[in-house]
């Protein structure tokens, strides 16, 4: 059960330099410069990481755990997401949501969802409610479910969107107000995630529902803000006004009226806003759906969670320095998400840790004190991903 990591340099996020650490119980015991002297009755494995980088396992906040999409009919909803999709890109930490269709999926899947991930070893929470208001919620309210459940740590809806429900200010307001009260009762974050459209309205919700009530920012995360170059420069505006920024990292074409994830994350630290106020999810499991001006889907891909990864060895392959691009990726959706112990290498702190090759890719992943990965290879399965295998 102890496990000592040799020659790991450290980013804790921060730089620490070369450190040995020691994992017990699914916590970083020890970090230190000098090799323990180890009773052999302990039988504690060693794994010696050569001086590779040791990085806090992803935080990845917006995941289709049930799978998303149906919005072209029943045969277009995704399957959901076993275990090894999320541990091969090095995701420890996942908060799971609905989105479109929130009839036929229930915030009650998603619980069960997440409880079987926990089981699985990962760490994870959910948002209640779908796009829509009234939102679907199990206890009849946001602030009920935030307060009767346990991983439920706020809620999600959608503003300008076709998908949306169209909500008025003071709707958006009083599901804020759900939210940000249900996590005053709790500790919990108490957010509303907003899935943001391509709709011109842009954050002008936000910017409204904020001139209207006395909601602290926070309470408004919203993401998808890198899906329009207009709409980026408007998050940035929006979280020097105290709103958590969220890009998501979907693919985009050569051309397209877009920033990549890896070049808006750049974008937003060179602006200046609040470096604390951004992270980057993936949308695993969700469908990437392109609409035609009526509406009609003519086009569908499906979100990974491995696309966390992927922007980030782009940014490391470009010479950003980890230091500066793991916070998005770790302690700030950590630390808004008030998920202690997660986001961050520190004695005390929970054993999630990725190990990287040369290449800025993932090598080893442990979650919660246990390898996922090594060597690049899945050593541990979901309940039902065995089977798939030998399908
Ligand atoms: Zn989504």
């Amino acid at each position: 059960m102890l496990k000592l990591l040799l020659n790991a340099r450290v980013f804790a996020p921060e730089p620490l330099g070369l450190r040995h650490l020691l994992i017990a119980g699914g916590k970083v015991v020890w970090i230190g410069t000098e090799r323990p002297a180890l009773p052999a009755a302990l039988g504690a494995s060693v794994t010696d990481l050569d001086g590779r980088r040791l990085i806090p396992g992803l935080v990845d906040a917006h995941v289709h755990l049930t799978g998303g999409g149906g919005e072209a009919g029943p045969e277009t909803k995704v399957p959901p997401l076993p275990l090894s999709r999320f541990t091969r890109g090095g995701v420890t930490s996942v908060v799971a949501l609905l989105g479109t269709d929130d009839a036929t999926r229930h915030p009650r899947e998603l619980v069960t969802a997440v409880q079987g991930l926990r089981n699985e070893g990962l760490s994870a929470w959910c948002w209640t409610a779908g796009y829509h208001i009234p939102p679907v919620t199990i206890t009849g309210s946001v602030r009920g479910d935030i307060a009767a459940i346990d991983c439920i740590i706020g809620a999600k809806t959608a503003i300008s969107d076709h998908r949306s429900s169209q909500p008025s200010r003071d709707e958006l307001l009083r599901l804020a107000s759900e939210a940000h009260v249900g996590g005053l009762m709790t500790g919990k974050a108490g957010l509303v995630h907003l899935h943001v459209g391509d709709g011109a309205r842009g954050l002008a919700p936000i910017r409204e529902a904020l001139e209207g009530s006395e909601l602290p920012a926070r309470v408004f995360n919203p993401t998808h803000v890198n899906r329009k170059k207009a709409l980026f420069d408007e998050a940035i505006a929006l979280a020097r006004q105290g709103c958590h920024v969220d890009i998501t990292a979907f693919p985009v074409s050569e051309g397209e009226d877009a920033w990549p994830a890896e070049v808006a994350l750049v974008r937003y630290l060179d602006s200046g806003a609040p470096s604390e106020r951004v992270s980057v999810s993936s949308d695993g499991g969700g469908c990437l759906p392109e609409f035609d001006a009526d509406g009609r889907v003519v086009r569908m891909g499906v979100g990974d969670p491995g696309d966390l990864a992927r922007t980030l060895a782009a940014l490391l392959a470009a010479g950003q320095p980890p230091e500066r691009v793991l916070p998005a990726f770790t302690r700030n959706p950590a630390r808004l998400l008030r998920l202690a112990g997660k986001g961050h290498i520190a004695v005390g702190a929970d054993a999630d840790l990725v190990a990287l090759d040369a290449n800025g890719g993932i090598e080893d992943v442990m979650a919660n004190g246990v390898w996922h990965v090594t060597g690049g290879r899945v050593v541990a399965r979901g309940t039902f991903e065995h089977a798939e295998a030998r399908a």
